[in-house]
C-alpha cells in the first residue's frame, strides 16, 4: 500500500477518518443536509448574520462598487476605502486605538504571535487553545509553555520557571470546543506583574458576550488593557476575515512584521462590506445577543432534562463529551436521521478520548427547535446504548493522545507539555508531534497546585528583579535587523 493510503486506513481504523458533507443553502438555523433537512446545530453563525438580508445585500453590493477581490496584499495595492472603514468601525467597537484587518482567523492568530515571539522568547499558551494559535507558536520559534486549561495558578507556577526573551501570554477568551471563558482579568494581572504581554483571541466572544456582543475582554472591563486582541468576522459578524485590535504603534508593528498579512491577499470586498453591514445591525439591534444566550438557556435546560450533564452557563456552544471517537460519529448519524445536525468533533481538534457533539446555539433558532432538538439528542444515545447521564460532564480532564495521533502521522494538539526552543525543522514538525524532551528543570519539579499542598509552603513567585532580568525589554530595531538578516 501506498504511504497516503496507509494513513488514510489508519485514520479510519482509529475512528479518525473524516469528509466533507454538503450543505445546501445559506447558515439558516434549518439546512438542506446532502438534501435532506435538518435544523442546524453546529454553524458558528451565532447571530443568524451571514444569512441576513442587509448584510447579503451589503456583500453584493460592495461587489458590484469594488469589484469581487482585493488584488494584492494590503502592504502592495491591497488596501482598499472599505478595508480603512472597517478597521475604523471594529477599533470603535472594541474600544482600542487602531485595528488591522486579516485575511481569517488562524492568519490573524499565527501572524500575531510570530510577530510578538520568536526564537529566544517565551510564549505560556493554555492547554486548549485553539489550533491556530497552537501553530502559531510553533511556527514563532519561541519556546512554549502550555499551562493548564485556565488555571492561574499553573501559569504563574510556568512564569516562576520559565521565561527567556520577550514573554507572551495567549489565550482563547471564549473556548471553541468547551464554551468556557478564560479567567481574563486574572490573566491579565499575572501579565502586568511579569512585565508578559498578553494576547487574547476573541473568536467565539465577538458578538455572543459583553456589553453590546463586544466580547469577554469588555465584559472583564479590560478595554484597552490587552496588547493585542484577535477577533473573527467569519462567526457571530457572519462574514469571513479577521481583524487584531492594539494600540496606534502595535498595530503599526504588526504590519510591518506579521507574515500571514504581509504576504497574503487582502481581504475581499464583499466580505469586508458584509462585515461593516452585521457591525451595524449589532449596534442597532443588541437584543440578538440577549436571544442568543437565552436560546442558550433553553438548550441546556432541556438537555438537562433528558440527563445530559451540561453545565450551568450561558454561552452558545454547548459539548456533549461521548468520549470514544466512534461513538461520537454515531451519535452524530443518529441525529442526523433524525432531522439534527451537529457536527462530531474528534482529536486532534479535542484531546483523545473527549470526542463530542459541539452544540452551537443561534439567535434565529426558535426555543421550541432547541427543545425538539435536545429530545432527538436524548433519544438518539438512548437508542445507541450510550446514556445522557453517563456523558462526560465537562470541563474535561486532559488526556494523552499524541501516541495514537502519531501512528495516524497526525499530530496532537493536547495533551503535552511542549517545549521546544529548536528552530523550526520541517521534517521534524512539519508532520509528527513537536514534543521536545522536557529539560530537567521542568520534568523533575512537578506542579503541585495550591489546594493539593495543604499547609505546605507555597511556590514563591519570582521577585520582580527575576521578571526584569528574564523579560527583556521589546525592541523594533532588532526585531527589523533579525528580520533583515534572515
Ligand atoms: N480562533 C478560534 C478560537 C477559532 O475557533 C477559530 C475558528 N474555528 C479561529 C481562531 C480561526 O478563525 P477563522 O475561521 O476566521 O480562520
Amino acid at each position: 500500500m501506498h504511504e497516503i493510503e496507509e494513513r488514510l486506513a489508519e485514520l479510519e481504523r482509529l475512528g479518525l477518518s473524516r469528509r466533507l458533507r454538503l450543505v445546501s443553502g445559506p447558515q439558516g438555523p434549518t439546512v438542506l443536509l446532502e438534501g435532506r433537512p435538518v435544523l442546524l446545530l453546529c454553524s458558528n453563525n451565532y447571530l443568524g448574520l451571514a444569512d441576513h438580508p442587509r448584510v447579503r445585500e451589503a456583500a453584493a453590493a460592495a461587489a458590484m462598487r469594488w469589484g469581487v477581490g482585493a488584488g494584492s496584499s494590503r502592504l502592495v495595492s491591497g488596501t482598499m476605502t472599505i478595508h480603512g472603514r472597517l478597521e475604523e468601525r471594529l477599533a470603535e467597537f472594541e474600544g482600542s486605538e487602531a485595528c488591522v484587518l486579516f485575511g481569517s482567523g488562524y492568519l490573524a492568530n499565527i501572524g500575531v504571535i510570530g510577530a510578538l515571539a520568536g526564537g529566544g522568547d517565551t510564549i505560556f499558551s493554555d492547554e486548549l487553545n485553539h489550533a491556530s494559535i497552537v501553530d502559531g507558536c510553533r511556527l514563532s520559534r519561541a519556546e512554549v509553555v502550555v499551562y493548564r486549561h485556565r488555571d492561574v495558578e499553573h501559569l504563574d507556577w510556568c512564569f516562576a520557571r520559565h521565561g527567556r526573551g520577550r514573554r507572551l501570554i495567549v489565550t482563547d477568551s471564549v473556548f471553541s470546543m468547551d464554551g468556557d471563558v478564560a479567567p481574563l482579568a486574572e490573566i491579565a494581572a499575572l501579565a502586568d506583574c511579569y512585565g508578559a504581554r498578553l494576547m487574547v483571541d476573541e473568536a467565539h466572544a465577538t458578538g455572543s458576550l459583553g456589553p453590546g456582543g463586544r466580547g469577554a475582554v469588555a465584559e472583564a472591563g479590560l478595554d484597552g488593557e490587552i496588547d493585542v486582541v484577535v477577533g473573527t468576522l467569519g462567526k457571530a459578524l457572519g462574514s469571513y476575515g479577521a481583524y487584531a485590535c492594539a494600540s496606534t504603534e502595535m498595530v503599526r508593528y504588526l504590519l510591518n512584521t506579521a507574515r500571514s498579512l504581509i504576504f497574503s491577499t487582502a481581504p475581499p470586498p464583499p466580505a469586508v462590506a458584509g462585515a461593516l453591514a452585521a457591525l451595524d445591525l449589532l449596534r442597532e439591534r443588541p437584543h440578538r445577543v440577549e436571544r442568543l444566550r437565552s436560546n442558550a438557556r433553553v438548550l441546556r435546560r432541556a438537555l438537562a432534562a433528558e440527563g445530559f450533564p451540561v453545565t450551568d452557563s450561558e454561552m452558545q456552544i454547548v459539548p456533549l463529551i461521548v468520549g470514544e471517537e466512534n461513538a461520537a460519529m454515531r451519535l452524530c448519524q443518529e441525529a442526523i436521521e433524525h432531522g439534527v445536525f451537529a457536527q462530531a468533533i474528534r482529536p486532534p481538534t479535542v484531546p483523545g478520548g473527549t470526542s463530542r457533539l459541539r452544540l452551537t446555539v443561534m439567535a434565529s433558532h426558535t426555543h421550541s427547535e432547541l427543545e425538539l432538538a435536545a429530545g432527538v439528542f436524548g433519544a438518539a444515545a438512548r437508542r445507541l446504548g450510550l446514556a445522557p447521564e453517563a456523558m462526560i460532564a465537562p470541563p474535561v480532564e486532559r488526556q494523552e493522545s499524541a501516541a495514537q495521533l502519531q501512528a495516524a502521522g497526525m499530530s496532537s494538539d493536547y495533551g503535552v507539555e511542549y517545549f521546544s526552543s529548536a528552530p523550526f525543522d520541517l521534517e521534524r514538525d512539519g508532520d509528527l508531534p513537536e514534543v521536545a524532551a522536557a529539560p530537567a528543570s521542568w520534568s523533575q519539579e512537578p506542579f503541585v497546585p495550591e489546594r493539593e499542598r495543604g499547609a505546605a509552603e507555597p511556590d514563591a513567585a519570582p521577585a520582580g528583579t527575576a521578571a526584569a532580568r528574564l523579560n527583556a525589554p521589546f525592541d523594533l530595531e532588532r526585531e527589523l535587523s533579525g528580520a533583515r538578516a534572515a
